[in-house]
């Protein structure tokens, strides 16, 4: 595949940019190098590169992609917002539909507040649990990505019950010691920690269904007991639904789960692609929140009529119960596929999936926590991906993201990406 401009613009992009890319992952450092494709279009199921090539995506922009790119709904609410002027200062009546929209979605929303990204909505989230509990701890699991705010950003898979280290230069001792890391769906280590903690933790931060070590799902009665024990030691809970709300029903995971926070955050598709973060839960809570209380978050951009507009057209499209089924469908077809092909050339794998989204691991060893995850192969990983891109088939370029299917993509997709991927396993096979 001819990717000529791309290099020239990744040459150029180094020269203006950090890295040449404004967020790490795009950098292919997760899959052995390469250069990032430059993309000038995404219509559907398919982005279309500045050299005139087509790729089959499952990035998905990441995750907010999930009706297909330039959807008509969505397209025609955003350029509707534009033309009535993107940005007042005000308040509007978007807010209110929209706010509105996802309480009814989601019932332990019982107040929400807007902001402009996945990073803000979990940062505030814990800001107010901890003026609400007058506590400054947080436990997190390791592996499980929540922002770049200091406090989440502490290093993972450092065992039970022991205080973080920061994992990015320019995070304090200070701050990480505020975190507490446990592998997630180990009940053990969690109780350990909140015996070790309990009287000094404000809040625990749960991906209900992890995505940022690719999908994984809690284990009966994980999220129950922590719930329980966290309540117990006088905490919070917070839910960051940035990845999950709306991913695989219309609403959070929480309610295909059946156990709620006391906070929920939110991002990625509740934008409809546009930037986009919220937060909510009951009113009690949320009453710590300036204007009404003393814990202070604010936004120049938040609830700005485009994003609204967008958020509200996205779900509009997701309100058809058709559109999780076509998900599950196509979700299943990917599956079920990938795993034979994967029997035949004999190249064992893991793979989880939930709905329509997916993560295809090299290992024999079943993935349920970060461990796990980490030790699935990498180089495999890159060998399969940069087969699949050569091929006109773009993933997320690294082991730890998920597969993003939208209901833009067929069954044809989904039959031209086994196909691919058919020779992609031979390549890593053959390695
Ligand atoms: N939480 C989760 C679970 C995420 O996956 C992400 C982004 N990948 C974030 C928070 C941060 O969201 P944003 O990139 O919009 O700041």
């Amino acid at each position: 595949m001819n990717i000529q401009h791309s290099r020239e613009l990744y040459k150029e992009a180094k020269s203006h940019i950090v890295g040449g890319v404004n967020s790490p992952s795009r950098a292919f450092k997760g899959v052995s190098g390469g250069t990032p494709v430059f993309m000038e279009k995404g219509e559907g199921a398919y982005l279309y590169d500045v050299d005139g090539n087509t790729y089959i995506d499952y990035i998905g922009g990441y995750g907010p992609i999930i009706t297909g790119h330039a959807h008509p709904h969505i397209t025609r609410a955003i350029t509707e917002a534009a033309q009535a002027g993107v940005l007042y200062g005000t308040p509007t009546s978007l807010e209110n539909q929209f706010a509105k929209k996802l309480k009814d979605a989601i019932p332990s929303l019982e107040k929400v507040r807007f902001v402009n990204s996945g990073t803000e909505a979990v940062m505030t989230t814990i800001r107010v649990a901890r003026a609400y509990t007058g506590r400054n701890k947080i436990i997190k699991f390791a592996g499980c990505y929540h922002g770049h705010s200091d406090l989440v950003l502490v290093a993972a898979g450092s065992g039970p019950a022991t205080l973080g280290s920061p994992d990015s230069a320019g995070v304090t001792h200070n701050i990480a010691e505020e975190v507490i890391t446990v592998p997630f769906n180990d009940i053990d280590s969690y109780k350990q920690a909140l015996d070790a903690y309990g009287d000094d933790i404000a809040a625990v931060l749960v991906e209900p269904i992890v995505g940022n070590f690719g999908i994984v799902e809690p284990e009966p009665g994980f999220l129950e007991t922590v719930n329980q024990m966290t309540h117990d030691a006088g905490a919070l809970v917070i839910y960051d639904e940035v990845i999950t709300a709306f991913r695989f029903h219309y609403g959070a995971a929480q309610d295909i789960l059946g156990v709620h926070p006391d906070l929920t955050a939110m991002g990625k598709i509740i934008g409809g692609g546009l930037p986009i973060g919220a937060y909510g839960g009951s009113v009690k809570i949320m009453e710590e929140i300036a204007p009404l209380g003393p814990a202070y978050q604010a936004g120049t951009m938040a609830g700005n009529p485009a994003s609204m507009k967008a958020g509200i057209a996205c779900l509009e499209v997701l309100e058809d119960q058709g559109v999780y089924d076509k998900l599950e469908v196509l979700g299943k077809k990917l599956e079920d596929g990938l795993a034979k092909i994967a029997d035949d050339t004999q190249v064992p794998v893991q793979i989880n999936r939930k709905v329509g989204a997916l993560t295809l691991y090299f290992s024999s060893r079943e993935v349920k926590n970060y461990d796990d995850a980490e030790a699935t192969n990498s180089e495999q990983f890159s060998t399969f991906f940069h087969s699949l891109l050569e091929q006109g088939i773009h993933l997320a370029p690294s082991k730890f993201e998920a597969w993003f299917l939208t209901t833009a993509h067929t069954e044809e997709d989904i039959t031209a990406t086994l196909k691919a991927a058919e020779i992609a396993f031979r390549a890593v096979k053959s390695r």
